[in-house]
């Protein structure tokens, strides 16, 4: 059973055409997705309409694909601890313009019931819809502006992050749980295509939020981060966050807050989120106390890279390095994976991948969707053919049974889960950590 293809009309209605079956794409290429890999959209998810693309489908007479030509293509954004496994597969249509920077998985209907092609990769409900009280995030701004009334951090977290972006991470500090934001840096030092913090003017899209605008001090960072590690379940501090740019550029006002934070207390784990360009820098923070690094990458392989993140004054190689120099202090190392089916799942990047797993020790994969309009991105790095590829689902079971210690996710893994039962101790936790093992749709 194949769930039927979803059109809308472009006034946000959205249907299904009972004479199609949907496909998922993978690089280029339209496909018929495997009956296993379906799952029933979940909360939270999104539909989106698609103009000026018509959707990709399976004749359900004849077996041909052939378009939908009875309104525009419809993608779904799933919500974060979720990987999709397939975009949303269309053809673009001259004058369409860019998509906006969200993810764009395959979707389709059956039985009353929007489908996904999908894996629940995250057991940690750290960023479920239904667990944000709107009532307590609104109090606890109150509470925590009126407590910190001249730290510039906590009121652009307070004004930007939570109440303008909606941002999970700032609306969890302001519920005093989990993991707590600490953006740093107004610059970075690569120029990503699909930057969610600043898009050159020339750009027909905008960044998803703004790019911060003053270098906190130290002493700001301290002032509400040692509260939170002292009280919030689960705590973490997480520096690198989507309203600024590379955090490592601001390393020397992070290792005096950390040296500060580790004098008042040991609880939590000290994370940074990054790209990773700078090893040197993150040895010095090691030797101040960091707990654990995530380092971004649409790729293992230096010839995606480069054209992607478009670096400034790094190398490739930098971004193993810093891996290698977190892990040689017996800290946490994660890479933040965009996954982007054809891409991340060919031939080429899986052997890539397994070597940077040997290479560095790394600890764990979040295998992240690729928030970006699918043609913008492999025109921009100049990607015609993806090759062969193995399919997301395959990858990931190919690399679990290689590397049965390394954790896959999609949350970067508090103290708790990190020294203790990795597969229990985490924000719900009572179960396992993938769903690798999910039931098929047929079922
Ligand atoms: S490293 Fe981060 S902040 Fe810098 S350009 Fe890339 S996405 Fe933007």
């Amino acid at each position: 059973m194949n769930p039927y293809i979803l059109y809308s009309d472009g006034e946000g209605n959205i249907f299904e055409d009972i004479t199609l079956y949907t496909t998922g794409r993978s690089g280029w290429d339209a496909l018929p997705v495997p009956e296993d890999e379906w799952i029933t959209l979940p909360e939270g998810g999104q539909l989106y309409e698609l103009p000026g693309r018509r959707g990709i489908g399976i004749d359900v007479e004849t077996g041909e694909m052939r378009l939908c030509e009875k309104g525009w293509a419809v993608a779904a954004f799933i919500p974060p601890a979720h990987t999709g496994l397939y975009l949303a597969a269309y053809e673009t249509l001259p004058g369409a313009e860019t998509l906006p920077l969200f993810c764009y998985t395959a979707t389709g209907w059956h039985d009353d019931t929007f489908y996904v092609p999908a894996i629940r990769i995250e057991q940690d409900i750290r960023q479920e819809s239904e667990g944000f009280e709107e009532e307590k995030i609104q109090s606890g701004v109150k509470k925590f502006l009126s407590a910190y009334p001249h730290n510039r951090l906590v009121q652009h977290l307070a004004q930007n992050c939570c109440l303008t972006y909606h941002c999970p991470a700032a609306r969890n500090y302001f519920m005093g749980r989990w993991e707590c934001p600490v953006p740093s840096s107004p610059a970075c030092n690569a120029n990503c295509i699909g930057c969610i913090s600043f898009q050159p003017v020339d750009e027909t899209i905008v960044s998803t939020q703004d790019r911060l605008m003053f270098r906190p001090t130290a002493e700001e960072i301290i002032e509400y981060t040692v509260p939170h590690l002292e009280t919030a379940p689960f705590p973490i501090v997480s520096f690198g966050q989507g309203c600024e740019g590379e955090p490592l550029l601001m390393w020397h006002t992070i290792k005096d807050a950390i040296v500060e934070i580790r004098k008042h207390t040991i609880k939590g784990s000290i994370n940074i989120n990054t790209n990773g360009s700078d090893p040197e820098a993150v040895k010095a923070l090691c030797e101040a106390g960091l707990n654990s690094i995530r380092v971004s990458t649409n790729s293992v392989r230096e010839s995606v890279y480069l054209p992607y993140y478009k670096p400034n004054n790094y190398v490739f190689n930098d971004i193993i390095e810093s891996l290698k120099v977190v892990n040689s202090y017996g800290g946490w190392t994660s890479i933040n994976y965009f996954v982007f089916p054809g891409m991340t799942d060919s031939v080429e990047e899986y052997e890539a991948l397994r070597k940077m797993i040997r290479e560095t020790g790394l600890k764990m994969i979040q295998w992240r969707n690729f928030n970006i309009d699918p043609d913008w991105y492999l025109r921009k790095t100049g990607v015609t053919e993806t090759g062969e590829c193995l399919g997301i689902k395959q990858m990931m079971e190919l690399i679990r049974e290689e590397f049965p210690d390394l954790k896959f996710g999609y949350f970067n893994p508090g103290m708790e889960r990190i020294r203790g039962d990795f597969e229990r101790d985490f924000a719900g936790g009572r179960g396992a950590s993938s769903d690798l093992n999910a039931k098929p749709l047929t079922d």
